[in-house]
């Protein structure tokens, strides 16, 4: 239940609100899982009148607001990128104008296609107050343990000069995707390699320079990721599969820089 709601015009009241010891004070943001917690009582600090929901680039690196809703992140990148293709099939149309960045990143399990992208594009949460930046790996380690790095994620910051692949495969066209496979590599021919569709957090492949054999990794990572959905050679034949294609993909655009 949510006992006190909280819209502050500044970041240092939401602070102040997030760092009570009492009550529980938690941030809001879109508001679509935390209103949901009926066992959990609460207060909460809105932060859409913080200035959070802007995508900016500067220099090499890009800055996303934590704010930012799925969709108007979708409309920026382009619904036909990678990044746009795994939004798409994150949530719904109607999800995506509400859930933000960051409290989709704060709940995304290991069947987030979103979470699989954005740790492949070493997507890093910038928590204040300290503004501590966090890898994405790191903080659903974190988040195993009960520990946050920080009061509330302000952005998220990714470089910009990467090539990125994404691919799925899912029981439906739209359905959460029971493997899927994302890829990035950096003009120094540096890769980073993930994979979703399982547990609690997608998992990183492979992250170093190109020349290891990234699909025989992926086949490993998956040889035991079996539940509900899909057994566990069903996943790990589709991780090689749907890695392989997301290198070849890679390839095909360096080919034609
Ligand atoms: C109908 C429906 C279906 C759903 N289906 C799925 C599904 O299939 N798979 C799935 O993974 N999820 C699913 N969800 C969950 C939901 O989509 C995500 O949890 C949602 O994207 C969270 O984003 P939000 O902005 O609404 O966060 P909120 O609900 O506002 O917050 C979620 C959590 O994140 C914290 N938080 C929010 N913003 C910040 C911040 N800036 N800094 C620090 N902490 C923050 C909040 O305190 C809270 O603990 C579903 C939700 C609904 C309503």
């Amino acid at each position: 239940m949510i006992i006190e709601y909280h819209r502050p015009e500044t970041m240092a009241a939401a602070l102040s609100l997030l760092a009570r010891p009492q009550p529980l004070t938690l941030p809001l943001g879109g508001g679509t899982t935390l209103t949901q917690m009926h066992d959990l009582t609460c207060a909460v600090v809105d932060l859409q009148r913080l200035g959070l929901d802007g995508l900016n680039g500067e220099g090499d690196v890009i800055t996303a607001g934590a704010v930012l809703t799925l969709q108007g992140l979708m409309d920026q990148a382009g619904s036909d990128t990678a990044l746009g293709r795994a939004l798409d099939l994150e949530a719904s149309p109607h999800q995506r104008n509400r859930s933000t960045l960051a409290g989709r990143m704060m709940t995304a399990d290991g069947r987030s296609p979103l979470a699989t992208v954005m740790m492949a594009m070493d997507a890093r949460l910038v928590w204040l107050p300290e503004g501590q930046e966090v890898g994405l790996a790191e903080w659903f380690a974190m988040r195993e343990g009960g520990r946050k790095p920080g009061l509330l994620v302000a952005s998220l910051t990714w470089s910009a000069g990467m090539e990125l692949a994404f691919e799925a495969v899912a029981r439906t066209p739209k359905d959460r995707p029971i493997v899927c496979a994302a890829a990035a590599r950096w003009p120094s021919g540096s890769i980073r390699a993930v994979l979703g569709g399982f547990g609690n957090a997608p998992m990183v492949v492979y992250d170093g320079l190109d020349g290891h054999d990234i699909v025989k990794a992926a086949r490993k990572k998956y040889a035991q990721a079996g539940d509900a959905w899909a057994s566990a050679e069903y996943r790990q034949e589709m991780a090689g599969v749907l890695m392989k294609r997301c290198l070849a993909a890679l390839e095909k655009k360096e080919g034609q820089a």
